[in-house]
């Protein structure tokens, strides 16, 4: 059995179980043994049929037998029903409101049922039981755990400590006693993996996996080899062995993601780039001309970039700053260097700039901003978005901007009349090109590497400059993971003047006062956005679906019963580009006073006038995208005021959120966020790229300094075992899952 070979090949698959295998990606005996459990039952405690006591919470192994769909006898209520038998006698088996587990399986099936024991003495039953089903073997496992652990205690007890897993032979006899639950899917389910993983391992896959790192790196770790890490995976015989196996994947996927970060800094160390220099005087008034005095956060980095600019290589560095840090000033004077800056060889012209944003509010805002800081100087900016192209000054008058084709726009991009072009994903396609482009910005983006950097460039041309920038709070982990390629400069400074935002949390109770508040603010002049987890109110057939605020309804709601007098508006992801850009523009020119929202309003939009915002549902929000969405409310100097409306009174939901009122700044946020909801609830996960097991290692700092450093040194040392073609295939198909789009 060849680690290649597709699993059709192996194993008779119903149309049902190829449907869910397709669902789940897995087509190949590799994928098969890269399908990792998410948890394990452990055998043993089962009680029998005869003994069960209501109210006492029971585990039993038996047969189904006469499941049945009903309805509640008075209530209607949709139900399943039947009875599970063991060898002392049946219990009735109900789920209310599920009628369809009762077409799920057939009389006969054998599993194991855990649920509650209710109802009276003499009536008793098993309420919404959890089934699993389980094979005959596993079943007499299951009895005869207390036995088999005896057993095996002694040789067990040796090989827990990471120290000894060298020691491991997996000639063991013992079946495991712990099984592994999987993900499933329709049609597949975690008995069909169990078996068909053991299947693989007794015909030998094991020994044709070939380990892709270096062993000597796992011995020093103390971390489990390929294959011993496999076998515990799937069958530990004790949980500290699956750890320890989850923990060898975790450091391997961080490994192999700084891998490429460090390959890709080396390689970019070899290219050539632009020589911006710009004279200081220029560049001092540039900066002289903003309606503001520059932080000295804010001056440092402009320093630190135009240095990197200066030396001809590439510079890669990513900008981290909260909210409000002024991120954009500094990205106006790093293009400002460059536009300032003649291409080489070349009497007349300009370097050219490209500015993206992720979404078309975004951008546009950008070009609005970029307006008002060229304005005194003959720049020209344009804007391409997918519904339509600008650009400034327009001919008839120099403050103002003029919409064109998009024709023209690029023919002015590419022979370089338009040294500033800022827009969205529509500034990277093929048809855009740039004759002289040195810098590239990207706000709020994850991932740009070299060949995205090259394609922009032109073929004989050096590659651009990358400055990163972003105000998405991520722990230090996670930023030397996915980062681990770019010079970090930190904006740690907020513009003086800015009000402390006053942060409360509202108790259901308090929100007549919140209102009230509100209403204050309104009268003065000043914007609202109300935030809601939903666009819609939940699917009513969905009984159970969570009663979330929807941005539809609440702000029916605000417009009939508390804001009558008010202008309202909403806006949220489902509407098309131009609705969104519409809603956004009347809230700028504050023809709405509020704005109610989904999470869409997160990322960077910046209406000076708005100085509150109320965020419904917020324990559904991790704390560091709470924090974002308070970010749209910091921008102006007047006081700003966030309440914060959880839809619980739970103690722990409000702990949690206290840490808004508490923490310094987005990062520590993030990093309780970690810790406490776990690297599931980090604000962007999806773009990382990086699995459930790498984001787990995110919680270990220790661990991802470790993989970093091996990489670095691996990288330095032995670049022709980057060459190994093991490293090489395995770097390769990790580079394309973990490149940004
Ligand atoms: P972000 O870092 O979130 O992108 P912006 O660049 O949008 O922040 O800046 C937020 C607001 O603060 C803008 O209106 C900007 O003009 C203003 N601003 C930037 N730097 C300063 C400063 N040093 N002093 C005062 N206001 C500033
Ligand atoms: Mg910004």
């Amino acid at each position: 059995m060849q680690p290649g070979d597709q699993l059709a090949n192996h194993f008779r698959l119903t149309d049902a179980q190829k449907g869910a295998l397709a669902k789940l990606e897995i087509k190949t005996v590799r994928d098969l043994l890269f399908h990792f459990p998410f948890r394990y039952e452990q055998g043993g405690g089962e009680a029998s049929v005869s003994g069960l006591v209501a109210g006492q919470e029971a585990s039993l192994i038996g047969t189904l037998e006469k499941l049945e769909t009903k309805k509640g006898w008075k209530s209607r209520i949709p139900m399943s029903e039947g009875y599970l038998r063991d060898g002392t006698g049946r219990i009735k088996l109900r789920w209310f409101h599920q009628p369809y587990i009762a077409k799920m399986y057939a009389d006969g099936t054998l599993v194991k049922a855990v649920g509650k024991v209710s109802g009276k003495d003499g009536k008793i039953y098993l309420a919404n039981p959890e089934l699993q089903k389980i094979s005959a073997t596993e079943a007499g496992l299951f009895a005869s755990q207390e036995n088999l652990s005896k057993k095996l205690s002694g040789r067990l007890s040796t090989q827990s400590g990471a120290a000894d897993f060298q020691t491991f032979s997996q000639d063991l006899p013992a079946p495991s006693k712990f099984f592994a639950q999987y993900p499933e899917s329709r049609g597949i389910t975690s008995l069909w993996f169990r078996h068909a993983i053991e299947k693989m391992i007794k015909e030998g896959a094991l020994e044709m996996v070939e380990d892709p790192v270096p062993f000597e790196l796992f011995k020093k770790y103390n971390l489990p080899t390929l294959k011993t890490a496999l076998v515990w995976m799937h069958a530990p015989q004790n949980l500290k062995d699956a750890e320890a196996a989850r923990k060898r994947f975790a450091f391997e996927e961080v490994f192999f993601i700084q891998l490429e970060r460090q390959r890709e800094k080396l390689l970019q160390s070899r290219e050539k780039s632009f020589a911006i220099d710009a004279p200081q005087k220029n560049i001092d008034e540039f900066v002289g001309a903003f309606p503001f005095k520059a932080t000295k956060a804010q001056e440092r980095a402009i320093e630190t970039i135009l240095k990197d600019m200066k030396s001809g290589y590439p510079m890669s560095r990513l900008l981290e700053g909260d909210v409000g840090s002024g991120k954009t000033a500094v990205a106006a004077v790093a293009a400002y260097a460059a536009v300032s800056t003649r291409p080489q060889g070349q009497s007349y012209g300009a370097l050219q700039v490209a500015y993206m944003a992720p979404t078309e509010i975004l951008a546009k805002q950008h070009f609005e901003s970029f307006i008002k800081f060229f304005e005194t100087f003959p720049i020209n900016i344009g804007l391409i978005t997918g519904s339509g192209c600008y650009k400034f000054p327009s001919k008839i008058g120099r403050g103002k901007s003029t919409a064109i084709s998009r024709a023209q726009l690029l023919k002015w991009v590419a022979n370089g009349e338009i040294p500033i072009l800022i827009g969205t994903h529509a500034l990277i396609q093929k048809s855009v090109k740039f004759k002289h482009l040195a810098l590239v910005i990207i706000d709020e983006q994850h991932r740009f590497g070299t060949d995205q950097r090259k394609q922009l460039a032109r073929k004989d041309a050096h590659i651009p400059h990358l400055l990163s920038m972003t105000a998405t709070p991520i722990p230090r982990t996670l930023a030397l993971t996915v980062y681990g390629d770019l010079d970090l400069t930190l904006l740690d400074e907020m513009p003086a003047g800015r009000k402390h935002i006053i942060t409360e949390i509202v108790k259901p109770d308090q929100r007549d006062k919140a209102y009230e508040k509100m209403r204050d603010e309104l009268k003065e002049g000043r914007q609202a956005y109300v935030i809601c987890p939903r666009i819609d109110e939940p699917d009513p057939d969905k009984a159970f679906a969570l009663m979330a605020k929807s941005v539809k309804a609440e702000a029916e709601r605000l417009k009939k019963d508390i804001f009558p007098e008010y202008a309202i508006a909403i806006l949220h992801s489902k509407m098309t580009p131009k609705e969104k850009g519409s809603a956004m523009q009347q809230f700028v020119e504050h023809k709405i006073d509020i704005l109610v929202a989904t999470s869409v309003v997160e990322v960077g939009v910046n209406v000076q006038n708005a100085t509150m915002i109320m965020i419904e549902g917020a324990e559904r929000f991790g704390l560091s995208q709470l924090h974002q969405l308070r970010g749209r409310v910091v921008r102006s100097n007047h006081q700003a005021y966030c309440f914060v409306v959880p839809e619980s009174r739970g103690e722990q939901t409000l702990a949690r959120l206290k840490a808004l009122t508490t923490a310094k700044n987005g990062f520590e946020l993030a990093e309780q966020d970690l810790l406490q909801r776990g690297p599931g609830e980090l604000s962007g996960r999806k773009q990382w790229g990086i699995s459930d097991i790498g984001m787990e290692a995110l919680k270990n700092l220790k661990l991802v300094e470790a993989a970093r450093h091996e990489a670095l040194a691996l990288v330095k040392k032995n670049e022709h075992l980057l060459q190994h073609p093991l490293l090489k295939a395995a770097l390769a198909q990790k580079a394309l899952a973990h490149h940004f789009e």
